[in-house]
């Protein structure tokens, strides 16, 4: 394993999607040496990989909406001017303590498939979504009309496409499609699907054709024509958008010896730090609500506490100090008001 150069980052950050790209630009504008490592060849996380083409009409600022690529666009080439450091197509395998000491901190090196990184603080904004799930039956087809995420709009203008799956994607994927001009089949293995009702009903009343319980058990392409077998049923189409959920990014967090909670989403506290000092978390990998603004502001907190860490050492073990005493002295109010209470 190389470990890449003698020196040292401030803070490395794993995942280049909203969390991991407004704690760098926090961390950057605090003078602090910044780089992120992101396992795909572009930023932007999900927004980018998953819903590029999709209009975002809940981000403040943006009374038109923003497609989910400009949004990346726009938050990586800030980054950039903030010099932060980018690795792209390098995965996060695990994070070493190592004996080395700078700055009286004493230096992890964040461990890739690639190389070694050495750091002071580490930021984990990896997200709980990886790659998509694939249909091997139809990647057997070696087609490029098989898309795992959403085509570009003009794609599917009047074409007849089959799309997989019973979440949200799915259902908006059908609708987007529909809204497009496009013809729609949509194949749900569940009676009923997990996706918004209201969707559905939209789905239905443009037109789209719904197959509940049903899957693709065996699929032909020939002439730049799909067969899909339903068992019975056969579905003709010229574009099949599979969007049956996602790897987690789950499996990584059990190398990284920090607490995990019930569901296997990192443990944080009110600092965003993990149960391991210097390693800190933040947006969808741990959080209860998945949106760009939340990561954003995760991001952005994170950032701040481990700057705190690095420029005030032991500022956030006087705030836990300072916390736990204010928590005791509430504790013995409350048994001094429950005591008095039961006196009466
Ligand atoms: C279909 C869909 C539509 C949505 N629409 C909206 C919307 O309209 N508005 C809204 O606010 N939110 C929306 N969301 C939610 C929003 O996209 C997420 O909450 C947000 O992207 C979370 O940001 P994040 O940085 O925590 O994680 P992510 O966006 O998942 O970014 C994590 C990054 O880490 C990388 N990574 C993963 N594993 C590793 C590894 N081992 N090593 C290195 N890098 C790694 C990933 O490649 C990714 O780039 C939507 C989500 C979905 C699924």
């Amino acid at each position: 394993m190389k470990t890449e150069k003698s020196d040292f980052w401030d803070v490395v950050i794993l995942g280049a999607g909203p969390a991991g790209l407004s704690a760098a630009l926090t961390t950057a504008h605090r003078g602090l040496k910044t780089l992120i490592i992101e396992a795909k060849e572009h930023a932007g996380g999900q927004p980018s990989f998953l819903y590029s083409e999709k209009r975002i009409i809940d981000i403040p600022g943006f009374p038109d909406g923003i497609t989910g690529a400009d949004l990346s666009d726009r938050v990586y080439r800030q980054a950039l001017n903030a010099e932060v450091e980018f690795r792209f197509n390098e995965e996060l395998v695990q994070i070493d303590d190592t004996d080395k000491v700078e700055k009286d901190d004493s230096l992890f090196c964040v461990i890739t498939d690639k190389a070694g990184y050495h750091c002071r603080k580490v930021i984990i904004a990896v997200g709980l979504l990886h790659y998509p799930r694939k249909l091997p039956l139809l990647d057997a087809l070696k087609s490029d009309q098989v898309f795992y995420k959403i085509p570009k709009i003009s794609d599917y203008s009047g074409k007849r496409v089959a799309i997989t799956g019973g979440g949200d994607s799915a259902l908006d994927a059908a609708v987007m499609v529909l809204e497009r001009h496009g013809a729609v089949d949509l194949i749900i293995r569940e009676d009923i699907p997990a996706g918004k009702e209201d969707t559905l009903k939209r789905i239905k009343e443009c037109g789209g054709d719904v197959h509940t319980s049903s899957e693709i058990v065996s699929a032909a392409f020939s002439d730049n024509l799909f067969a899909l077998d339903l068992g019975g049923d056969i579905i003709h189409c010229d574009i099949v958008i599979v969007q049956i959920g996602f790897l987690s990014a789950k499996d990584t967090f059990k190398k990284l010896n920090i607490k995990l909670k019930d569901d296997s989403s990192v443990a944080v506290d009110s600092y965003f730090e993990t149960s391991r000092e210097g390693v800190f978390a933040a947006g969808d990998v741990h959080g209860d609500i998945e949106l760009i603004t939340v990561a954003w502001a995760e991001g952005i907190q994170a950032a701040i506490y481990a700057f705190k860490e690095i420029s005030s050492p032991y500022w956030l073990n006087e705030r836990r100090l300072k916390d736990r005493k204010m928590s005791l002295i509430s504790e013995k109010i409350i048994a001094a008001a429950s005591g008095n209470m039961n006196l009466k």
